[in-house]
């Protein structure tokens, strides 16, 4: 999650954190009515009375095909480009004679762009543009 929004969260007065925490049960007759919440370190249930429940998902790369065939992710999972490159991997066999291009992974011709990208900005417009930027880039290397 974005850090503003983290941020935002935990300064919210009416909110309250509930971290390392899990929803294991949902319960209701026609609409939602209670959840259980369970605390993962101690197994301490508790259940809060509610009608509403917002999940928040999409914030983990699922990159495990890129580490089989060697592409450089960085701890959290997300595929290391361009100039990062060297960062992440420092004694780097690079094939070509020119640099990474700054979307290019560790394997040559294979670009990243949008929110897989280490150190992208997690937004659409960002993504939409990488992508667009990324494919320019693929088109002028098959030239
Ligand atoms: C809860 C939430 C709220 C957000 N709100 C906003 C917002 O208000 N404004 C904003 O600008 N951005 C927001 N974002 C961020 C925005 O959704 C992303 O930045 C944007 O969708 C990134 O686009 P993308 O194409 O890089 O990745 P994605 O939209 O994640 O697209 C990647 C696609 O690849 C598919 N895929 C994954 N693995 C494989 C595979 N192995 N083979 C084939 N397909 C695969 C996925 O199913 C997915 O469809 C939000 C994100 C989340 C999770």
């Amino acid at each position: 999650m974005s850090q503003y929004l983290v941020d935002r969260i935990t300064s919210a007065p009416n909110i309250e954190k509930c971290t390392c925490t899990e929803v294991t049960a949902l319960a209701g007759s026609d609409v939602l009515q209670e959840i259980t919440l369970t605390d993962v370190h101690t197994g301490r249930q508790c259940r809060v009375m509610t009608s509403w429940l917002f999940v928040c998902i999409g914030g983990v790369p699922q990159t495990g095909w890129a580490q089989e065939v060697g592409i450089v992710r960085d701890e959290g999972g997300y595929l290391v480009t361009g100039p990062d490159l060297q960062e992440y991997r420092a004694n780097l066999k690079w094939p070509l004679e020119r640099a990474p291009l700054h979307l290019e992974t560790c394997v040559p011709g294979v670009f990243a762009a949008g929110d897989v990208r280490h150190g992208s900005i997690k937004r659409v417009a960002s993504a939409v543009g990488e992508g667009g930027n990324g494919c320019g880039a693929g088109a002028s290397l098959s030239e």
